[in-house]
């Protein structure tokens, strides 16, 4: 596959494209991550919240390529932030996959009534330089939190993994992204399947004899930021890699920016909490 290898603002890369891995169990985690990258996956998104960061690191040990040809991520759940918590959290999530680094670690969510997040991110700049992780970022922070990060700690996020898809576009955090050189990653890019009927959507896969799901991811790559959509199914995981061949007209793509409607999959980062 040509993946394009997007630039961070610490100098590495990030593959466009990827896989995420929320909600697989652990019996069938491990078929999914080394069959994606035995079809071209390199990026592959956990988290300690997904229950699964040993099972991925067994997917991630039967796949058949090296470990620096992959990029992995993981996140910091936000009953671990503080910054020992989290320090301790990064070495458990490097346990329990079996590696000593991880490409990405992300505060998961910013949980602004708890206010750790400052020294949460301090721990994520000291495990950088501890070599624990190659690349620091966070998720689901709106321009305010990123803008606290960077004002006390002079270290900007590379990497903010935000909601995005066509029914919950998210365009003002990714213009504000944008706007500090922090690349946009998007999480339930599919959006549940809830436009894979809209007229935008389907006229534009018969048009280029490709999928909805493959229209969407299009989209997204279009649109410049990175995404990681999940499937256990090895079909879709070969068809959603399988989007560099074609290209959504400005019509196309203006057709699905129309399908905007302000409805989000998850939550509100300005009020989810949860432990
Ligand atoms: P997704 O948008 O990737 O959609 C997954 C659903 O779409 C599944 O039901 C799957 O069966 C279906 N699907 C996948 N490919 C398809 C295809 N080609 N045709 C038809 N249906 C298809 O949703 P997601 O899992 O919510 O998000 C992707 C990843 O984002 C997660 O696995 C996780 O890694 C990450 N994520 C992060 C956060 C966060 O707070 N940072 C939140 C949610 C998800």
């Amino acid at each position: 596959t040509d993946i394009r290898q997007l630039p961070l603002n610490d100098d590495r890369h990030l593959p466009q494209l990827g896989i995420g891995v929320w909600q697989i169990d652990d019996a069938t985690t491990p078929g999914v991550v080394s069959t994606a990258v035995e079809l071209g996956v390199r990026l592959i998104d956990g988290a300690f919240i997904y229950g699964n960061e040993a099972s991925m690191g067994e997917g991630i040990r039967q796949a058949l390529v090296s470990r620096d040809a992959l990029f992995v991520t993981s996140k910091v759940w936000n009953a671990d932030q503080g910054y020992d918590s989290a320090r301790a959290a990064i070495d458990g999530s490097l346990g329990r996959i079996g590696l000593d680094y991880l490409d990405l670690a992300l505060i998961h969510w910013p949980c602004p009534a708890r206010d750790q997040y400052v020294e949460t991110w301090r721990a994520l700049i000291d495990a950088r330089a501890a070599g624990k992780v190659r690349s620091i970022g966070v998720s689901n922070f709106n321009p305010d939190h990123l803008d606290r990060l960077i004002d006390e700690t002079g270290v900007t996020p590379a990497v903010n993994q935000i909601e995005i898809n066509p029914r919950f576009q998210n365009a003002g955090v990714r213009a504000a992204n944008d706007a500090r050189g922090i690349v946009s990653q998007a999480w339930t890019p599919l959006g549940n399947g809830k436009s894979f009927d809209a007229p935008a959507i389907r006229e534009a896969a018969a048009r280029s004899g490709k999928s909805p799901a493959q229209v969407i991811l299009r989209w997204h790559v279009q649109l410049g930021h990175s995404v990681i959509p999940r499937s256990t199914k090895r079909d879709h995981l070969a068809s959603n890699l399988d989007v560099m061949d074609f290209e959504l007209t400005g019509a196309e793509m203006a057709a699905v920016a129309a399908l905007e409607a302000g409805a989000r999959c998850g939550p509100d980062p300005e009020s989810f909490e949860a432990e």
